[in-house]
């Protein structure tokens, strides 16, 4: 048994998809001139009141709700006072003592098991703006273009207990937000950013030990390595008897360690208070039963569906639901031609394959489903064998032309004429004696010889089975002239 246990909750701020800021009217639009999106409100300007954006608090009833969450009548925004260049007014607005969602949780799954991790809270704030150093000009500016873009923080339960259930929770939340549509999820650009809280406790201790927080975790894999970092290092402090401190620490990538940042600041120190100029949000029952609604199906309800509906198993359902304009994908192609199974894998491995070689997602796939579902008939009955089935989906991939087109046009039908294929066969026959005799003397290796020579006179185009089971009758004694009118 292990001698120690971590223990681990995340912190993950999640940009909103909404038009104009969480209290004022400029634009979110993200790669602008600098200081070009702001206004009153946003340059934090005396007299000057937030007034609520709907959207932004739709999108956090939708999140609660796919979170199972319960949606509070009453939320309450508060001020969060700290001195930062970022940050005009010298407080944030967000939610403290009284959150919009409170209690949900989602299930995960790690290594074919399934973990339930509880969320604590959703609540709403707005995003700071950016302190953009130079070294070289020896100054910092500041943009104001993010401050008060709608965020929510999503704070979950210390329920994880490696840095892979982190990873896979950070996943699967990032998941529910796309398909939700209200955050595109880009941890790179920090529309989506954790913060990990982790302690490591004695095995079987029921008392959580001090905890590490690790501040704007902007990949999934800082967010294992870090994790895994920090695991190490305080199990070490333990092991030797050494006091942790309650500190904040950053991930350095290029070092591979976490290091300190400050030492960590309590609630009290930013000076909550319920913001004056902001009247408590109420939300009503209606409000919250039409966007429930209104959600759309959800990750793990299409993963459920396509288990039950298609029998995948849980490996290509994975694959197949993971973004949701992929799974639409295959529901289309399904629904036209019913080959589940062969479509799912030629999504995920040719299609998933040339898509990564080229660098495009799937919202800029050559191949629409119609035709992908039209090449798997053309396999299916047999017009086509699935190696050529290869060069023809290669053109498609190129051009976006039908398989069918594809196929007339460079003549790529598959030969399932038995007289042809005898023919052809006993010509090969006729011109090999050493390896007929060969084959006859027991060798049947040589089939593959055989098969070879078919598949090179005919491009490749000979039905495989056909071949095969002709191969093995015509080799098998000495050649009768074929007379398909006898049969
Ligand atoms: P703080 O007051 O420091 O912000 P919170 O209680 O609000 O702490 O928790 C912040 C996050 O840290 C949550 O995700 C929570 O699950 C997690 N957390 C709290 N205590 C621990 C602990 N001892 N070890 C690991 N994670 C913890
Ligand atoms: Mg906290």
């Amino acid at each position: 048994m292990e001698k120690y246990e971590a223990v681990i909750g995340l912190e993950v701020h999640a940009q909103l998809l909404t038009d104009s800021k969480i209290f004022a009217t400029s634009s979110t639009a993200a790669g602008k001139e600098p200081n070009t999106l702001t206004d009153p409100v946003t340059l934090g300007l005396p007299g000057c009141l937030p007034v609520l954006n709907k959207r932004a608090v739709d999108f956090a009833i939708k999140l609660g709700l796919a979170t199972n969450c319960e949606i509070q009548r009453v939320s309450v925004f508060a001020r969060k006072h700290y001195f930062y260049p970022d940050l005009p007014k010298g407080y944030q607005i967000s939610q403290y003592d009284k959150p919009l969602c409170t209690r949900g949780g989602i299930d995960i799954r790690v290594g074919g098991q399934k973990k339930h991790i509880g969320i604590t809270r959703i609540h709403l704030e707005e995003d700071a703006g950016k302190n953009i150093h130079s070294d070289a000009a020896a100054v910092s500016l500041v943009d104001l273009n993010r401050a008060g873009v709608p965020l929510v923080e999503i704070v979950s339960e210390p329920d994880m207990r490696t840095a892979q259930e982190a990873g896979a929770y950070m996943r699967q939340l990032r998941q529910i937000l796309r398909y939700l549509g209200i955050c595109d999820g880009n941890m790179e650009e920090g529309s989506l950013r954790c913060d990990a809280n982790v302690s490591v406790r004695p095995a079987g201790e029921a008392k959580l030990g001090t905890k590490v927080e690790i501040k704007n975790l902007n990949s999934f894999r800082f967010v294992e390595k870090a994790l895994d970092y920090e695991i190490s290092r305080q199990t070490a402090l333990l092991d030797q008897a050494k006091e942790i401190v309650q500190e904040t620490r950053l991930w350095d990538d290029q070092k591979g360690a976490t290091r300190s940042m400050r030492s960590k600041e309590y609630a009290e120190d930013y000076r909550y208070f319920p913001d004056p100029d902001l009247l408590p949000l109420v939300v009503g029952h209606d409000w919250v039963e039409k966007t429930r609604e209104g959600l759309p199906e959800l990750p793990h309800q299409v993963f459920l569906r396509f288990k039950q509906m298609y029998g995948l198993d849980d490996y290509y359902a994975e694959l197949l639901t993971e973004e949701k304009i992929t799974a639409h994908y295959y529901d289309q192609a399904v629904a036209i031609h019913h080959s589940p199974a062969s479509i799912a894998n030629w999504i995920t491995t040719e299609l998933f394959g040339r898509l990564n070689k080229e660098g495009l997602d799937m919202s800029r796939c050559p191949v629409s489903p119609e035709n992908l579902a039209a090449l798997v008939t053309l396999i299916d009955e047999d017009v086509i064998s699935g190696k050529i089935a290869k060069t023809v989906f290669d053109e498609m991939f190129q051009t976006g032309a039908s398989p069918k087109a594809i196929v007339e046009a460079r003549k790529l039908k598959q030969i399932s004429d038995p007289a042809v294929i005898i023919e052809l066969i006993d010509e090969i026959i006729k011109n090999n004696p050493k390896q007929v005799e060969e084959y006859r003397q027991g060798k049947t290796k040589m089939l593959g010889f055989f098969v070879g020579q078919v598949m090179k006179e005919t491009e490749g185009k000979a039905n495989p089975a056909l071949v095969n089971s002709l191969l093995e009758e015509r080799l098998k004694g000495p050649v009768a002239k074929y007379s398909p009118c006898c049969e």
